[in-house]
């Protein structure tokens, strides 16, 4: 009999792993932080746990990981989702964001980790404003969190007026903020803190910004986070100045690498996508975001390229279940082919593939002796899931965040119930809910339309 300290069952177990399928009966057996086992049930007795979680009517499967994501970004939530792109960031977005103190960030930030722990996320990979608040937060609510300061030297809010002078003082106040960030919470909470250095996107820093951020996290020996062809004012800004598209740019500027995470490359062209096989860097795909803007970035010839690739959520939403299925619905539609991207694939893409992306997946993303122990338990008795099959499409077509009922987190229970153990979540929501009619006000005075709804005469 072996000691451990942790014991997880479920009816069915998803390793994600690929050497072993789903496995109806399972367990995982924790010992500190790390999973000893992962398989079929073993006979009573044959462990003695310092605590049993799960059991009848339970799914165990890899916390998602959340490759690219802004955690704190949930007060822009219904004010740009009828926008393009280039409209939610320039004209909303951008705008508002200076304004924002890290006060605000903070508590926002709080619902935010909330938020990620209900919908199951056990890993992200976040680039904001006032990464130390969000950092404090993840300490204490137990994710596990790659972050990067969001490193920029225009003025974001003068874009969408063709501004786009570089203001160098700034972007070194801003870097070596990030830098500041990283020696002092990479590797912290016992190594769930890990740091990035986030080059905001190609358009938003000046070439030698681009430069000194690579040079930076070289010597810091963490990676780089960059929105990259995200949107069409940020590429024909690319081509005007430039005359290549983002993707080249970054290589010839010689920032792309394997530790890097680009969000996006809605409008990669192909030679942008071979200039990123041939760098090795990685892809967060945020598939959400995508039909709400009109134009789904081309992942088949992306995935064809053999370039690392994994989901995130991006910002506003946060339901990894509903990302699959809006990553195999758009495929699928795109392609007019329902065999793309099959719903096993779409999982791996939330778990293992991401995990790859952000370069943790030595560590996590399956469930596998040997690796952190970062779990979930989903509630499969439920009406709408019945009868439960016990296949990867049981789970991933038909399954809702709000199912989650568990998170282990490097062995540590986090969620349980379905309500974060170590985040006062009532106290955040209110806390939002306070602040809530000052941003109305300030988001009326942009003249942001979804504050009254559109079709009105205020709108933009
Ligand atoms: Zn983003």
């Amino acid at each position: 009999m072996d000691d451990v300290d942790l014991l997880v069952h479920g009816d069915f177990l998803y390793p994600v792993s690929d050497g072993m399928p789903i496995v109806a009966g399972g367990e995982v057996a924790i010992a500190d932080t790390r999973i000893l086992y992962a398989g079929p049930r073993k006979p009573d007795g044959s462990w003695r746990a310092g605590r049993v979680v799960g059991g009848a009517g339970k799914a165990i499967l890899p916390g998602f990981v959340n490759a690219h994501c802004h955690t704190a970004s949930l007060i822009f939530r219904s004010q740009t989702d009828d926008h393009a792109a280039r409209s939610a960031l320039f004209d909303v977005a951008f705008r508002m964001e200076k304004d924002v103190s890290d006060e605000e960030w903070a508590l926002l930030a709080e619902l935010g980790c909330a938020d990620m722990l209900r919908a199951g996320v056990t890993a992200i990979n976040d680039i904001w404003y006032a990464p130390h608040r969000l950092a404090e937060t993840v300490e204490r609510c137990g994710l596990r969190a790659q972050i990067a300061n969001k490193v920029f030297d225009v003025r974001l809010e003068a874009l969408r007026d063709g501004d786009y002078a570089h203001d160098a003082a700034r972007g070194e106040r801003r870097l070596r903020d990030g830098v500041d960030f990283v020696a002092r919470w990479h590797g912290a909470a016992a190594g769930r803190i890990t740091g990035r250095i986030g080059a905001h996107a190609t358009d938003t820093c000046a070439p030698e910004l681009h430069r000194a951020a690579r040079v930076e996290a070289t010597r810091l020996g963490v990676g780089l986070h960059i929105h990259a062809a995200q949107s069409l004012g940020e590429t024909e800004q690319i081509r005007a100045a430039h005359g290549c598209g983002p993707l080249e740019y970054l290589r010839d500027l010689g920032v792309l690498g394997p530790d890097v995470v680009l969000a996006h490359l809605t409008y990669a062209t192909d030679a942008d996508l071979d200039a990123v096989r041939e760098t090795g860097a990685r892809y967060a795909h945020c598939p959400t975001i995508y039909p709400r803007r009109g134009r789904y970035p081309r992942l088949e010839d992306i995935l064809a390229r053999d370039i690392v690739a994994g989901f995130g959520t991006d910002w506003m939403m946060n339901d990894p279940f509903e990302g699959m299925r809006n990553a195999m619905n758009a495929m699928r539609l795109r392609l007019g082919d329902p065999s793309a991207l099959d719903c096993a694939r779409a999982l791996w893409m939330h778990t293992m593939g991401a995990a790859r992306v952000i370069g943790l997946d030595a560590e996590i993303g399956s469930l596998e002796p040997g690796k952190k122990a970062d779990l979930i338990l989903v509630d499969i008795d439920r009406p709408h899931l019945q009868p439960y099959y016990g296949a990867y499409a049981a789970l991933v077509y038909y399954a809702r965040a709000s199912e989650v009922v568990t998170s282990v987190i490097d062995g540590q229970i986090v969620l349980e119930d379905g309500r974060p153990t170590r985040l006062d979540e009532p106290a955040a929501r209110a806390a939002v809910a306070g602040r809530t009619p000052d941003w109305r006000r300030r988001l009326e005075m942009l003249g942001s339309r979804a504050v009254f709804g559109p079709g009105c005469a205020c709108c933009l």
